[in-house]
This record gives structure tokens, C-alpha cells and sequence, in this order.
């Protein structure tokens, strides 16, 4: 490494945490970040964008006082309820495995109080062992998607069964068709590779008796990472941590992005 290139990544360190007490706002249409105010907590916050646009037209900004009044009381700080995440893909990924057939929980914001959480989707008749349907919609221009009324959807999770026919193969890792949606949704799509531990385990639908279990990913923007970490399981090792994750993801401003 040369002189010149180390003094460059040295530089964007120090950049970055200069800024990093403000709140954060997210667009409860887009999902995408707004921009942050000039408060001295470190949230992140949905709200509307008629909201950010009118503190920014008739409050003297983000960053003034009376604006970041405004804003604070017309949107709600984003929450994480790990706890209930973690359990909800536990069980999602113990029923792949019993079942033998793919599973899937979202992950959803809820656009009206800011709470994140797991939401098992149940739609028995869209499952296959190969593949299952996430069904969207938008509310309007540029929307992130919707899975039900409020919720907008930041990641799907579901299990790869094993694959029991000796001409198939089985995928651990997530496919080419997970990246291909996770790229269309503006999502993150986690794969479980939910057989390695099919004959072993007895497991009940209850996740202090489940196995960890291998969790890959793909994002929004197509990269994939393999063994980001694990289920909850019974001991709890390796535990992928999904707050964190997705308090990252959120935080990450796109245009600052390109530089
Ligand atoms: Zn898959």
C-alpha cells in the first residue's frame, strides 16, 4: 500500500465519525434515508416526506432548533425486537427442515409506530421444496414494498429443505433466482441451509431444542455472503445479530455511497 492510499482511507474514518450523532430519517414510502438532523441522540426515524420537506421550507432546516422540534414530534424512532426475530426464524427454519418444503419470514418496519420485527408469512399452498412466492405491493411512486397494510417489507428469510431426489442437488448457499429477487424487491434475501442437520436432529417446533443453523445472504444490490452467521439455536453461538444488520443498512446514505 502506498503512502497517498493509506492517508485516503484514514481520512474517510475520521469523516465518518465526525457525523455520527444526528438522527436519521427514513421515507416511510421509499424506505430510502432522507438525511439527518442536528439533534445530539443517534436514532434512526420514519417519517413522512412532506413532513422533512416542510421543516426544511418553513422550520429553518434540519439542523435548526425549532426544525429538529418538528421533526422529532412527527415521526417515530425504529426499534428492533430481536428477541421475537430471532425466534420467529428459529421456527421458521425448524418447519423447513420437518417439513422438507421452503418456509419464509419477512422482516418488516412498521411504517406507523417504527417498530421492526419478524412476520412469518403462512400461505401453505404457495410452498414448494424449491421455491415459494413473496407477494408485494407498492403505495406509490418509487415505494418500497408492502406485505401488508403499514409494513413495509426490508428482508425475506427463508430455508433451503433437502432435497431428497439423488438427480437434484442441493443449494446451501442462497441461489441465482434469491439474487435476482433481492435485486427486483431492493431487498436482502437470507437463505438457512436447513438440511445439513436433517438426519441428525429430532428437532421440535420450539426453538430451545433447535440446531443452529448456516445463514447466507444476497443484497439489494446482488452481493452475496456466504456463513454471515447462524439461528439462534439451542446454545445461542454465533447468532447472526439482524438489528444490528439492518441499524447498518438503514443508516447507509446512498448518495453519500458514491464518493
Ligand atoms: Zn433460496
Amino acid at each position: 500500500m502506498t503512502k497517498s492510499t493509506l492517508l485516503f482511507f484514514i481520512g474517510l474514518f475520521s469523516f465518518s465519525t465526525a457525523f455520527s450523532f444526528a438522527d436519521y430519517y427514513i421515507d416511510r414510502v421509499t424506505g430510502e434515508q432522507l438525511g439527518s438532523d442536528g439533534s445530539e441522540t443517534n436514532n434512526l426515524r420514519v417519517i413522512d416526506i412532506r413532513e422533512w420537506n416542510y421543516v426544511i421550507e418553513e422550520k429553518g432546516g434540519t439542523n435548526s432548533a425549532p426544525g429538529i422540534r418538528e421533526l422529532h414530534k412527527n415521526s417515530y424512532v425504529i426499534t428492533f425486537d430481536e428477541n421475537q426475530i430471532q425466534k420467529e426464524i428459529q421456527v421458521m427454519a425448524d418447519d423447513t427442515m420437518n417439513e422438507g418444503l421452503e418456509n419464509q419470514v419477512f422482516i418488516v418496519l412498521n411504517v406507523n409506530n417504527g417498530k421492526i420485527f419478524a412476520l412469518r408469512d403462512w400461505e401453505p399452498e404457495l410452498k414448494t421444496n424449491k421455491q415459494i412466492i413473496i407477494n408485494t405491493y407498492g403505495v406509490g411512486p418509487n415505494s418500497a414494498p408492502r406485505v401488508r397494510e403499514g409494513l413495509m417489507l426490508l428482508a425475506q428469510l427463508h430455508g433451503h429443505p433437502k432435497e431428497k431426489r439423488d438427480d437434484k442437488r442441493n443449494i446451501t448457499s442462497v441461489s441465482e433466482l434469491d439474487a435476482e429477487v433481492a435485486k427486483e424487491l431492493g431487498i436482502t434475501i437470507f437463505a438457512i441451509d436447513a438440511f445439513h442437520s436433517f438426519d441428525i436432529s429430532e428437532s421440535k417446533t420450539f426453538y430451545n431444542h433447535s440446531k443452529a443453523l448456516h445463514i447466507h445472504s444476497v443484497t439489494k444490490e446482488g452481493m452475496i455472503k456466504n456463513f454471515i452467521g447462524q439461528t439462534f439455536g439451542k446454545s445461542g453461538v454465533n447468532t447472526f445479530n439482524f438489528s444490528n444488520y439492518f441499524d447498518t443498512v438503514l443508516r447507509t446514505n446512498k448518495n453519500s455511497e458514491v464518493l
